[in-house]
C-alpha cells in the first residue's frame, strides 16, 4: 500500500467544520489536504433552504452554501482527495491515517467527520427526505412550517427539543414515542408533555410516511405497539429524531470518545484532544449545538490550534 510525502495538515471530512478549517489553514499557507468521503460537503447537502447561516439574510441554499465553502478552500490552495479511512496511528510522529486505498501521513491532522441522524427506515422516509417534509433538522426547517400540524418521532431530548422548537411555527406537534414515557431528561420531558400546542402520542411506532407518488408528506401512519391498531396522523411535516450517530469509528481506538460515540475534547477546550497536533471539529464532537455555525466555528478554532502547534513544532 502507497505512503503520501508528510502533509502539514490533513483535515477528514468536507462538512462546515472541514471546509472552514481548510479556509483557515489555507490562508495560513499550510496547503491543507482534505479528505473527502461519502457524503462530500456533509449534512448541509441535503438541506434544502439555509436561513440561519449569519450573512444570508434572504437565507442559502444549503448545497450552494457547502460549493461556496469549498470554493473558498480551494482558492486558499487547498486540495482535495477522496479516501475511506479505516483507521490511524497516532502513537508516532507521523500522524498515519489509514485509508482502504493508500495511507497518509500528517503532521497535524483535524477530525471534521460529522454525524449522521439516525433514521426509522420506513417506507417513504427516504422518498420525502430533504425538502419534501421529511428532516432532521427542526432549527434548520422549523419555520417552513408554519400554521401546519407536523410530527416529531422519537422520546430522547433531542425529540422533546424538536416538539418544543416546532411550537413557534406549528399548529400541532405530535410527538410519536415507542413507550409511555419519555428518555428525555425530566426538565424536558416535562416541559415538552405539558406544552398546549404538543400531543404526544405513546406506544407508537413509525410505520410509513405517506405521500410519495404526491411528492410531499401528507401523513405519518403510525401503529399502536399495545393494541396493533394503525392510524394516520395527518401532518404536513415528519421531523425524526431518534439520535445521531458520530462518524467516529476510524479514530475511536486513538482518542478518547463518550458513551455515544462523540469525541471527548482535552480539558479546558473544544477541540485539542490527548494527542498534540490531532484537533477535533463539529458534529463529531459535539452533540448538544450540532449547527453549520457552530461546525464553522470549531473548524475555525481547530485551524488556528493546528496552525500555532505546528509554529511550534515546525511546518
Ligand atoms: P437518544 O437519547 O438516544 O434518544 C433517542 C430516542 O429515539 C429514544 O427515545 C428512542 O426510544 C427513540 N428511538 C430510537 N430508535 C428508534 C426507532 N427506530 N423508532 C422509533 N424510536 C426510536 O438520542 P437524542 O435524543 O438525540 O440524545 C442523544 C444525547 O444527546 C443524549 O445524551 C441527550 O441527553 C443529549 N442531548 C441533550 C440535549 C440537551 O441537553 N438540550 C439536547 C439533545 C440531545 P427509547 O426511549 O424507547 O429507546
Amino acid at each position: 500500500m502507497s505512503t503520501s510525502p508528510v502533509e502539514n495538515v490533513v483535515i477528514v471530512g468536507t462538512g462546515c467544520a472541514g471546509l472552514t478549517a481548510a479556509i483557515y489553514t489555507g490562508r495560513a499557507n499550510l496547503k491543507p489536504l482534505v479528505i473527502e468521503g461519502s457524503l462530500p460537503g456533509g449534512q448541509l447537502t441535503t438541506t434544502s433552504e439555509v436561513e440561519n447561516f449569519p450573512g444570508f439574510p434572504q437565507g442559502i441554499d444549503g448545497f450552494q452554501l457547502m460549493t461556496n465553502l469549498r470554493e473558498q478552500a480551494t482558492k486558499f490552495g487547498t486540495r482535495f482527495e477522496q479516501a475511506f479511512v479505516t483507521s490511524v496511528d497516532f502513537t508516532a510522529m507521523p500522524r498515519r491515517i489509514v485509508c482502504s486505498d493508500r495511507t497518509i501521513l500528517a503532521k497535524s491532522v483535524i477530525i471534521a467527520t460529522g454525524a449522521s441522524p439516525r433514521m426509522t427506515g420506513i417506507p417513504g422516509e427516504k422518498e420525502l427526505y430533504g425538502g419534501k417534509g421529511v428532516t432532521t433538522c427542526a432549527t434548520c426547517d422549523g419555520a417552513f412550517y408554519r400554521k401546519m400540524d407536523v410530527a416529531v418521532i422519537g422520546g430522547g431530548d433531542s425529540a422533546a427539543e424538536e416538539a418544543l422548537f416546532l411550537t413557534r411555527f406549528a399548529s400541532r406537534v405530535y410527538l410519536v414515542h415507542r413507550r409511555d414515557a419519555l428518555r428525555a431528561s425530566k426538565i424536558m420531558a416535562e416541559r415538552a408533555t405539558t406544552h398546549e400546542k404538543i400531543t404526544c402520542v405513546w406506544d407508537s411506532v413509525p410505520v410509513a410516511v405517506e405521500g410519495v407518488d404526491a411528492g410531499a408528506v401528507s401523513g405519518l401512519r403510525i401503529k399502536n405497539v399495545k393494541t396493533g391498531v394503525e392510524s394516520t396522523l395527518a401532518v404536513k411535516g415528519v421531523f425524526v429524531a431518534i439520535g445521531h450517530m458520530p462518524n467516529t469509528a476510524p479514530f475511536a481506538a486513538a482518542l478518547d470518545v463518550d458513551e455515544n460515540g462523540y469525541f471527548k475534547p482535552a480539558a479546558g477546550s473544544q477541540v485539542r484532544t490527548k494527542v498534540p497536533g490531532v484537533y477535533v471539529a463539529g458534529d463529531c464532537a459535539d452533540h448538544v449545538y450540532r449547527q453549520a455555525i457552530t461546525a464553522a466555528g470549531m473548524g475555525c478554532a481547530a485551524a488556528i490550534e493546528a496552525e500555532r502547534w505546528l509554529a511550534e513544532h515546525g511546518a
